[in-house]
């Protein structure tokens, strides 16, 4: 037995999958294998320009300092103001709280919220990390799987609730999916929680990125009753591509923002000064490069769908996000998604992460936050992929 070792509670603790493979792709293209890594959910674009800007006037600034738990009051004030505009509903001050990223938002809302055995209902297939965050904090999740479409499936949802359920965990657009509610469903989930007095925690960091039809609805913008039950989780990384920067934030009833606030200040401290700084200034006025990103993703969407489609994988047309989930059931042998995933890397240097690790092991999952260049290459060799593998049962 080794001198130190981890504790029970973080062995039982599964390693991102998503940050596990983008991690196996960075090891394979470094050792020069030409590897088209289409794994992590990250922007391949520069912070806008106003971001940057902020950033180094902040390093230079001799301001880089410990700030409040909460975050500052000006980025506190940024952010209500930008919540008030686009979802339609006055957010103040108290009820945001500054979080170090849209994930630590989230583990902030869950450790706050469950108590040891609350169930969670979590819409499947939902992001990897949903399930452990729940399990971490105490809670038992609960999967409800979506309709064909990758849409909620609101009856199945509604028997998925017990005596035991206290919250419903959503996200729209949705990570794998691309799946963006409409308002109708939003609705049907707010009633649903407000029936069984549930929390809502709504996980809204792909706001920015929907592409066509309704935009994007938050539960806080359906009645004033569902916004006092439902925490708002957002951040800076996807809509202004400053995943490395760090940033996020949780806005919710003042009693669970304070809650927050007391967690982070005993377990992580002030959010990064710097970050702060840059998101503020992101929020203060859109950024250009804001609408050229998302032109160029809504490209990427469209040819990539077409792509998967013409080579026999049951694509829905994603809405929202920048990925891409396929059906590839009758590809599949006794390994799953997972043996499908590892086979594709080895053979032809294509890296996608399994759909089990969204709890739908009938699906891959394909970023297309990559140039049109890697996409056209990605095409190429997954149809000599499954051109090798066999001919497809029910095709
Ligand atoms: N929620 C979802 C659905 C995500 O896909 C991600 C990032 N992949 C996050 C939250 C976390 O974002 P952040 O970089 O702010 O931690």
């Amino acid at each position: 037995m080794p001198p130190m070792r981890p504790n029970q509670r973080v062995q039982s603790l599964s390693l991102s999958t998503t940050l596990a493979l983008d991690a196996r792709a960075k090891e394979l293209l470094a050792e020069g294998r030409d590897v088209v890594n289409m794994t992590v959910g990250e922007p391949d674009f520069n912070a806008p320009e106003c971001v940057q800007s902020a950033a180094i006037t902040a390093v230079r600034s001799g301001k880089v300092r410990y700030t409040a738990a909460e975050g500052t009051l000006s980025l506190r004030k940024a952010i209500a103001a930008h919540l008030t505009s686009t979802r339609k509903v006055e957010f103040t001050v108290p009820e945001i709280t500054v979080c170090h990223s849209a994930k630590h938002a989230l583990s902030g809302a869950c450790l706050a919220l469950i108590e040891p055995g609350d169930e969670v209902l979590l819409l499947v297939p939902a992001w990897v990390s949903y399930v452990e965050i729940v399990r971490w904090a105490g809670g038992v999740p609960v999967s409800v799987p979506a309709r064909a479409d990758c849409g909620p499936d609101l009856d199945a949802l509604a028997r998925a609730i017990t005596r035991k359920t206290r919250g419903i965990l959503i996200n729209s657009p949705c990570n794998p999916s691309g799946y963006v509610m409409t308002q109708a469903e939003v609705r049907a989930i707010g009633a649903l929680a407000e029936k069984h007095d549930l929390w809502i925690v709504s996980d809204e960091i792909y706001r920015r990125l929907v592409y066509e039809g309704e935009p994007h609805v938050s539960p806080v913008s359906i009645s004033p009753a569902v916004r006092a039950r439902t925490a708002v989780v957002d951040g800076a990384s996807k809509a202004f591509a400053m995943t490395g920067y760090r940033i996020g934030y949780i806005a919710a009833p003042r009693e669970i923002a304070n809650a927050v606030v007391k967690l982070h200040s005993q377990l992580t401290g002030s959010p990064n000064y710097v970050s702060q700084c840059g998101f503020e200034a992101a929020l203060q006025v859109e950024p250009p490069e804001v609408a050229r990103m998302c032109a160029e993703f809504d490209a990427r969407r469209r040819r990539i769908v077409a792509g998967l489609q013409a080579l026999g994988l049951e694509t829905p047309m994603p809405r929202g996000a920048f990925y891409a989930f396929s059906r590839v059931t009758p590809w599949l042998d006794a390994r799953g998604s997972a043996g499908f995933c590892e086979d594709l890397l080895e053979e032809q240097n294509l890296a996608v992460v399994p759909g089990s690790a969204f709890g739908a092991d009938d699906y891959v999952r394909f970023s297309y936050a990559t140039s049109l260049a890697q996409i056209e290459k990605a095409l190429t060799r997954l149809a000599a992929f499954l051109v090798a593998r066999q001919v497809p049962r029910t095709l």
